[in-house]
Formats: C-alpha cells, structure tokens, sequence
C-alpha cells in the first residue's frame, strides 16, 4: 500500500497515512453491522418505504465478524484511530460483543489502542451495556429525538417510548460506557420545540448532548430544506435560556461544534453538515454491512471488498485496493449542496440505514 507523509498538524504524528486528491488522511472508520432497526425513523427509514416486505440483504451478503476485523486491521494499519459500529440498529446484530472484542484489541502502528465506540438507538442497550463494556467497547453514542413520548414516538414511528432510551443511556453510564454522547436529529415542525427541554434534561448530567441538522441522505425521506433547523438557531434558543460560550474544537477533523454552559454545567454540540459543511476535514470512510467501501455518507457507489475477500485477495491486494480509493478520493458533496448542480443530484444515492449514520 502507498502511504504519505503525514499532513501538518496532523494530531496523529508517526502514524502512517493515506492521503485524498484534497490532502485529508483516513482516520475514521463506520462500520454498518446490519442493515435491519426495529425503529421506522422518518429522517431515515420511511415506513412506506420501509414496510414489511422490504428486501433487507440475505445472510450470505452480509460480512462475518472475521471479515469486518480483517478489513478493520488492515485499515488500522494503514492510518485509521477510531472505529464506529453503526447500522441499521448495531445491537440487532448477535453476538455483537464477540466482534467487539475482536476489533478492541486492535491496536495502530504507534501502538495505541484503536477507540472504539458505537452509536445505537438505545432500545436494547439496558440489557446489552454491560457485556459490550466486558468485551472492549469504550464508549456510546444514543440517538433520541425528544422527552416528550408523542413526539418521539411519531418520530421512531413504531410507537417507542422516551423511558426506555433513557433507560439504555443510565445502563451505559454505570456500565462505564462514557461519556455518553446523545444524537438528536432535529426537523422543524416535528420536535424542534423539544431542543430546550432536551437541553435543559441533560444540563448536568455528564451527557453530552448533539443536534444533528437534518440531512438530505438517501432518496426516500422527503427532505426538505426548510426542515432543517440551523445550528446556529438552535444554539441562540438554547443560549437564550442557558447562557452558552465556545469551545474550542478538540481536534481538526471533528463533525461536531461545541459549546458549554457559562454555569458549568456541561456541553453541547451541534453538528452542522447542511449550513456549515466540513467536507475540507472529512477523514471517514465507510464501509457497509455487505461490504462495500464508501468514502462519502451521500455516494451513489461504493467498491466491493467483500468481492475481493472472497475471490481470495490477501491482505496486501486489501490494503492497496484501499489506499487507491481513498487516494483518488474527490468527495465534497455537502460543501457542494447549494451549488447549481449539486454533486450526486441525479444518482441514486445509498441509504442511512444501509451505510450506517
Ligand atoms: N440505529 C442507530 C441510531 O439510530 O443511533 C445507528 C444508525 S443511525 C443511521 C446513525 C445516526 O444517524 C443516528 O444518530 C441518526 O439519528 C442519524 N440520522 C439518520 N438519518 C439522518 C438524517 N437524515 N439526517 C441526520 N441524521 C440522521
Ligand atoms: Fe433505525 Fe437509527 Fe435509522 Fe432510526 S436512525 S431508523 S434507529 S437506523
Ligand atoms: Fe464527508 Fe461526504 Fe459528509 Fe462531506 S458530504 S463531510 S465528504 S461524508
């Protein structure tokens, strides 16, 4: 595999990297482990696109937990630091924690333990926290909507209610899994009145909460532009009631913007993909629960590694089929969203659930 030098100010010194056209390394890795969620989300998977006899991908198309931590290693060696577990719901996969404990114990060149965390809807995470936690698995992101149980249920669309994600998260904080981060996916008119209330749930409580603009992935969520709220008008409604100040970013590739209550109280972050768009420090590759490699959320495409495993490739074919991806890697899709002719308009782009958030 070809390996740059590493960029300035790149955090990770001594670790080999892969470079794009645009000069941004692979640091971050996705991993969707189903394609399958109990939750019929509307920003995600539309019950009427989604219903019962929806096609999810057979058994045999789906990668085994020893070809997601071959694949896993492989980019480890070759500059990744963090890698997410995502879906479709994560916890639905079974047997989960065996392929947490494969992949913590990866660690990179410079001999630091990958970082290993995963996102889910909670719904399962009372039972599961603690097992994930023995097996590796550091921490936990939870996505919920609201506290109110209308609003969420309207909003997972399966009638779920608001106590047992709040449930999943207290699991996840004794069982060690934080700090606990929370995703709110905010779209005006369905639970934008709940950002407040959210905020001031969680004030306090070590939780950090998110607010996620709501994006335009995928073909069959309807979104609109004037669905989604913009960060900045959700820091000022916050900000109006619990004085908030700037944090600066941790490191330069963060998705999410932070700030922190004046009262000391915590923080929050809002993450800004439509009005602020990160593109020019995006180091995430992705790669689905069939085994495609995707190196933007909004591709039309993605490259068939589990082809190449299968056909036999070794590590090495891996890894350079890999690095000659992510090295001719253009992606700019949301830094190019307002232009005349949005990157991707036309294509049939690929789905949350199938690529994982
Ligand atoms: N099922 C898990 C969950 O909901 O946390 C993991 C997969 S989900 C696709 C990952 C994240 O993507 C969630 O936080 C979800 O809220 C977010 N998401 C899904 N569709 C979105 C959209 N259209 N815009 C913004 N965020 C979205
Ligand atoms: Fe399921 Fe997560 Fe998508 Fe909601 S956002 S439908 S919980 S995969
Ligand atoms: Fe990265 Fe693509 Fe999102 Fe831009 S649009 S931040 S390149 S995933």
């Amino acid at each position: 595999m070809r390996v740059d030098p590493v960029p300035p100010g790149d955090p990770a010194v001594g670790a080999p990297s892969v470079i794009d056209t645009r000069g941004r390394a692979m640091r971050d890795l996705r991993i969707s482990v189903t394609d399958r969620c109990t939750f019929r989300c509307v920003y995600c998977m539309p019950k009427d696109v989604y219903g019962r006899d929806h096609a999810f991908l057979p058994r045999s198309d789906v990668l085994s937990f020893e070809e997601i931590t071959r694949l896993a290693r492989i980019a480890v060696d070759h500059g990744i630091e963090k890698i997410r577990l995502t879906g479709g719901e994560p916890l639905l996969r079974k047997d989960l924690p065996v392929l947490v404990a494969q992949l913590s114990t990866l660690t990179t060149p410079s001999g630091q333990l990958v970082d290993l965390a995963l996102t889910t809807n909670g719904a399962l995470l009372a039972q599961q926290a603690e097992r994930l936690r023995a097996a590796g698995l550091r921490r936990v992101t939870v996505s919920l909507d609201s506290l109110d149980d209308a609003t969420f249920m309207a909003m997972n669309d399966v009638g779920f209610p608001v106590a047992k994600v709040l449930h999943g998260i207290d699991a996840a904080l004794e069982a060690g899994l934080g700090p606990v981060k929370v995703n709110m996916v905010v779209k005006r008119g369905h639970n934008d009145q709940d950002i407040v209330p959210m905020a001031r749930h969680f004030a306090g409580t070590g939780v950090i909460l998110r607010f996620i603009e709501y994006m335009d992935v995928g073909t069959t969520n309807g979104w609109r532009l004037e669905h989604v709220v913009p960060s900045a008008e959700v820091v000022a409604r916050i900000d109006a009631e619990l004085p908030l100040e700037a944090v600066p970013a941790q490191y330069p590739a963060a998705t999410s913007t932070r700030w922190r209550y004046r009262d000391g109280s915590g923080e929050i972050g809002v993450i800004s993909s439509v009005t602020q768009a990160f593109c020019h420090t995006c180091t995430r590759v992705r790669i689905s629960t069939d085994g495609k490699l995707f190196t933007c959320l909004f591709a039309t495409g993605g490259h068939d590694l589990r082809a190449l495993i299968r056909g036999g490739a070794s590590d090495e074919d891996l890894a350079d089929a890999m690095s000659t991806i992510w090295h001719s890697r253009t992606d700019r899709y949301s830094e190019a969203r307002g232009a005349a002719e949005p990157l991707g308009a036309g294509g049939h782009r690929i789905e949350m659930s199938y690529i994982g958030g």
